[in-house]
């Protein structure tokens, strides 16, 4: 079994490449091709040692999960759908803005936590993706993109300028793997995206926020969703094992660490569930403790959810409740739409090993 080198972080690199015989900065210069250059053909990594590239090329290999299906929205989301094995797929998401470009990467072949309102957590959890299929997920939209290699645009023009961990998945329950995909982002010699274009969204653990803040504080999204426990333990079941006073607290101790001085709260907006003006208060009160921007996000259905999205007057409505308390927010444009690659709609196709759909679909919970 040839090695894959997107597994690796520079320390990894480093190392690996010590095993041939290889120097540092030949890793370095090893890991600018795999990644600023997008080169998986060894033969082409021209300033490498002969010796070395026919070492590597008898040993090693630079793959990404293999493209299912590639399809663009309307207005230009881009939606990779990625074989992950096993019948099963994963899927990463290009959003291209004005100023910026944004890429959805997923942590996880579903997802175990069994939010409420999530496609993905409705479809169970399977597996923890390697690093090299986090990282791939970039690697390879760069490629697509063609935004690296000899056609690039000039430094400054990135066409991926921010990653958000907000595929599929909870990015805090794969810490090892995520966190080293995270340094490759971070990497001077690979992505070079600072600690403010990187964000992490989590629904939540704990125990995970305070190693990510200890080892690679990057921004920091948090799922909040309800303003109270009662209503946070159903929609986002992991609040029953860290309630909100201990999350925001976690939220406190992350941000002396972090790149930004606050924290987002994303939150879903639910017809009739979460969405009051009454809610909206008491959000503001809760959140009050911690420096923050609130995210509302319009909630995409998916089949049988059992929920809908609030309407827009509600919407407005919730914001200028925030925003007479002091808060700032702002309210998320769903984007990819028509091909189903707006947010908590990734979906993917997953075979779930809890067999959470069935015990479900028995109403056995
Ligand atoms: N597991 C992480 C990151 C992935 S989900 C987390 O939960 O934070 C990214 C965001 O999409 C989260 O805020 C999540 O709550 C939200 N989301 C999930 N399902 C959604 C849906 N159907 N409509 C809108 N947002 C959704
Ligand atoms: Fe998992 Fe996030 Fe979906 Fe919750 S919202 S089930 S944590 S992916």
């Amino acid at each position: 079994m040839k090695v894959n080198l997107l597994e690796f972080d520079r320390q990894g690199l480093v190392a690996h490449s010590a095993t041939m015989g290889e120097r540092a900065f030949r890793a370095q210069q090893l890991m600018r091709w795999i990644h600023r250059e997008g080169e998986s053909d060894f033969s082409r990594m021209t300033n490498l040692a002969k010796s070395f590239r026919e070492k590597l090329e008898a040993s090693a290999e630079v793959a990404a999960l293999p493209i299912i299906s590639d399809s663009t929205a309307s207005d230009g989301t881009r939606k990779w759908l990625l074989a992950s094995g096993g019948g099963n797929a994963i899927e990463t998401v290009f959003i291209p803005e004005v100023n910026r470009g944004t890429l959805c990467v997923s942590s996880q072949v579903g997802c175990a936590l069994e939010c409420a309102f999530c496609a993905t957590g409705a479809q169970g959890f399977n597996r923890n993706l390697s690093v090299a299929e986090i990282i791939g997920q970039l690697w390879l939209a760069n490629r697509e993109l063609g935004a690296i290699g000899p056609d690039a645009p000039e430094a400054g023009e990135r066409v991926i300028s921010n990653v958000v961990m907000m595929g599929m998945g909870e990015p805090l329950t794969n810490f090892r793997n995520v966190v080293t995909a995270l340094h490759v982002m971070l990497d001077d010699h690979a992505y070079g995206l600072s600690r403010r274009r990187v964000t992490l969204s989590t629904s939540g653990v704990v125990p995970e926020m305070d190693r990510l803040a200890r080892e690679c504080p990057v921004a920091l999204a948090v799922s909040l969703h309800a303003p109270d426990d009662a209503l946070r333990d159903r929609l986002v079941p992991i609040n029953r094992r860290f309630p909100i006073r201990e999350l925001l607290a976690a939220c406190n101790r992350y941000l002396e660490h972090a790149p930004r001085d606050f924290v987002t709260f994303e939150y879903v907006m639910l017809d009739g569930v979460n969405d009051s003006v009454e809610q909206a208060r008491q959000l503001a009160r809760t959140v009050a403790p911690v420096p923050c921007k609130i995210n509302l996000i319009p909630f995409n259905p998916f089949p049988a959810s059992g929920f809908r999205r609030s309407p827009s007057e509600a919407v407005r409505a919730f914001r200028d409740v925030l925003q007479q308390s002091g808060l700032v927010v702002t309210t998320r444009k769903t984007r990819g739409d028509d091909i189903d690659a707006a947010c908590g709609q990734l979906a993917g196709q997953v075979q779930d090993r809890t067999r959470r759909v069935i015990r479900r679909l028995q109403g056995v919970q």
